[in-house]
């Protein structure tokens, strides 16, 4: 004989409020009951349908749902108590606008993970039951008052609840649609649904079949009539939901997802082109700021090398005179140099046979030096072997190889390895790792003029660190003073080219940095400023209404786009001297600020302000007043 909820001696009293919300209220309302709770404005009548819904727990007395007594039941039990039983509707019916009914009335469906397959007719069975299937494929947004509610009755109806709260449904309605609810209500309650409606509306909640009159926190007078019921607060029958439910979750959370971008495609345009934005600066700025330093270290390190090769301009007509070596070994900050004569492979024929067989490997070239280059090009080689290449006869036929050039001829270890260069072979006396001459077989300078091959020569040159800039200057001085330009030097650092290098490598890497903030400013204000004209549309349309002209509210929006930006650049202005005084001061650094950097960060926060606010201000100027109004 337990009654559907019961209430006994409940307080609520608000937190900072004088009087207590709801006083000593006890009651309890029956299964398939059609109560109307009235009573002046701030008489407690939502309050108390709160503490019914389980949308407000009340700090003193007992609430029983069903004989289970709520203030032990945790929050999950309430939440489902809610979802399963309850059903609820209230004055503003708060619809996904861009949406259809039915659309809008699946969301309680979505909410509980019902299965895809019970859907259309759990939604056909509520639109039925609350008089608005005709307008089921309508979007929210264009249904009158009456329909509003009746969608909004149907979607608390589709989750089949035993109960359904209403606050206030028929507050913004016309009489005569205010009626039709009522009588949708009795309706409803014909068919076994339990209904506690909150009005101020005596007339109306006179349909319900009790009244119980609320003033001051207490129930005043009450019509109870019923006699106590014996309905049980069983299961009731609502779609169930399955194992596969987290899949069913997943799916519907993607499908909604989807579906409010598609509802606003302007502002999913604007986010995803502001995350492009920040995404495209930030690869931006990584590579350009890589790539900068790339540089900056490949220009650091020729600057630190200390090989230059010394080349003829015209190799065709000219050589180097036989005193050339010696010329450059004098000059100061020298370490060594020694003569190399290239062959290309084509021209060298390297192999290990007499006639070049087929399968012969090619990229193998031939060099002529003297001994003395090894030690120039550093590379480590005993002295005494070094030293052949100077000897007339033994230089004549023996060979190094580089690694690669070994490894290209498939010479394992060298060791009694003959390789023949033009036809002509050579003993291979050793292998070793020869830097830039690595793919090169090494002979001397005697033996490849004996070869009569087209040559190109090059003097190599080794320097004390830091002087190969000088020194790549004064070589072709020292060579032919009359006419330097015989010669060229690669290799050298050239410091000035240096300087300037690095200085537009850091200034095209601060425009591209400067000019994707400004673009990210915009486009996050533009973002903020249509989403927040949206919002007011009931504000735009009463100041329309009211006499402001179009003009005037594009100007308001302007100025607040002004003023966002003036005032974001002057705080991330405050910000950015205090992120690099606290940087330096963590480096052991003397800060440093320049002035202009600072007024252009300024500049960029104004512009981007007012030139985001421009599109969303004339769209604020396109709005007619009285659709913002109903809105
Ligand atoms: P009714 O629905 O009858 O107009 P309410 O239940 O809304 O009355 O409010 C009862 C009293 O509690 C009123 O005095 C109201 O000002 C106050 N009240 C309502 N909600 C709150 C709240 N969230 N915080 C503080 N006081 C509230």
């Amino acid at each position: 004989m337990l009654p559907l909820l019961r209430l006994q001696q409940v307080e609520r009293t608000y937190t900072g409020a004088a009087a207590p919300a709801l006083h000593d209220i006890t009651l309890d309302i029956h299964a398939g009951e059609y109560v109307a709770i009235v009573g002046p404005s701030g008489a407690g009548k939502s309050t108390l349908l709160n503490v019914l819904a389980l949308l407000d727990s009340p700090d003193g007395g007992s609430y029983a749902v069903g004989g289970k007594e709520m203030a032990h039941a945790s929050d999950r039990q309430r939440q489902q108590l809610r979802s399963q039983r309850f059903g609820f509707v209230f004055q503003h019916s708060n619809a996904l606008e861009a949406r259809t009914v039915t659309k809008n009335v699946e969301v309680p469906l979505i909410s509980q993970s019902v299965p895809f397959e019970e859907r259309g007719a759990a939604i056909f069975d509520a639109l039925e039951q609350a008089n608005i299937g005709h307008r089921a494929q309508h979007v929210a947004r264009l249904l009158s008052g009456g329909e509003r509610q009746r969608m909004a009755i149907a979607r608390a109806l589709v989750g089949k609840p035993q109960v359904l709260f209403l606050d206030e449904p028929t507050g913004n309605l016309d009489e005569s649609n205010a009626r039709h609810i009522f009588d949708l209500l009795s309706e409803l309650n014909a068919s076994g649904v339990t209904i506690v409606v909150v009005t101020h509306d005596a007339a109306l909640a006179a349909e319900a079949s009790r009244q119980i009159t609320v003033a001051e926190g207490t129930v005043v007078s009450d019509t109870s009539s019923l006699p106590p019921q014996t309905i049980e607060f069983g299961r009731t029958e609502i779609p169930s939901a399955t194992k596969r439910r987290w899949l069913r979750a997943a799916i519907d959370d993607v499908c909604e997802a989807a579906w409010s971008l598609w509802d606003n495609p302007g502002r999913s345009l604007v986010a995803i082109l502001t995350t492009a934005i920040a995404v495209a600066g930030l690869s931006a700025t990584v590579n350009l700021s890589l790539s900068a330093s790339n540089q900056v270290d490949s220009l650091i390190s020729d600057a630190a090398s200390s090989n230059l090769r010394v080349a003829l301009t015209d190799p065709r007509m000219d050589t180097f005179s036989d005193d050339s070596l010696l010329t450059i070994s004098a000059i100061d900050g020298v370490v060594a140099a020694g003569r190399a004569d290239l062959y290309a492979p084509a021209d060298a024929r390297v192999g290990r046979y007499a006639a070049a067989l087929p399968g012969d490997p090619g990229g193998v070239g031939a060099v002529g030096i003297s001994g003395g280059t090894f030690a120039t090009l550093d590379i480590h080689i005993a002295e005494n072997v070094a030293s052949l290449f100077d000897a007339p006869i033994i230089g004549e036929r023996i060979a190094v190889l580089g690694e690669e050039a070994a490894d290209s001829l498939g010479i394992i270890d060298g060791v009694e390895a003959v390789v023949f260069v033009t036809g002509v072979p050579f003993d291979v006396i050793a292998v070793v790792n020869a830097a830039s001459l690595n793919s090169d077989v090494m002979i001397s300078n005697q033996a490849a003029a004996n070869l009569g091959l087209q040559t190109r020569q090059e003097i190599i040159v080794r320097t004390k660190p830091g002087h190969s800039s000088a020194i790549a200057d004064a070589i072709p001085i020292s060579l032919d003073a009359v006419s330097p330009g015989r010669y060229s030097v690669a290799g050298a650092a050239n410091l000035a080219q240096l300087r300037s290098s690095v200085a537009t490598s850091f200034n095209v890497l601060t425009l591209v940095v400067a000019a994707v903030l400004l673009a990210a400013t915009i486009g996050t204000i533009a973002a903020m400023m249509s989403s927040n004209i949206r919002q007011r549309h009931g504000e735009i349309g009463i100041r329309m209404a009211t006499g402001t002209h179009r003009s005037r509210i594009g100007a308001l929006f302007m100025i607040e786009g002004f003023v966002i930006g003036l005032s974001g650049a002057v705080v991330g202005t405050i910000a950015g001297i205090t992120i690099v005084i606290l940087a330096s001061a963590f480096q052991g650094n003397a800060p440093f600020f320049d002035f202009l950097g600072m007024l252009l960060a300024l500049a960029v926060g104004v512009v981007g302000g007012v030139v985001a606010a421009i599109l969303p201000s004339w769209r604020a100027t396109r709005i007619e007043p009285a659709e913002a109004i109903r809105s």
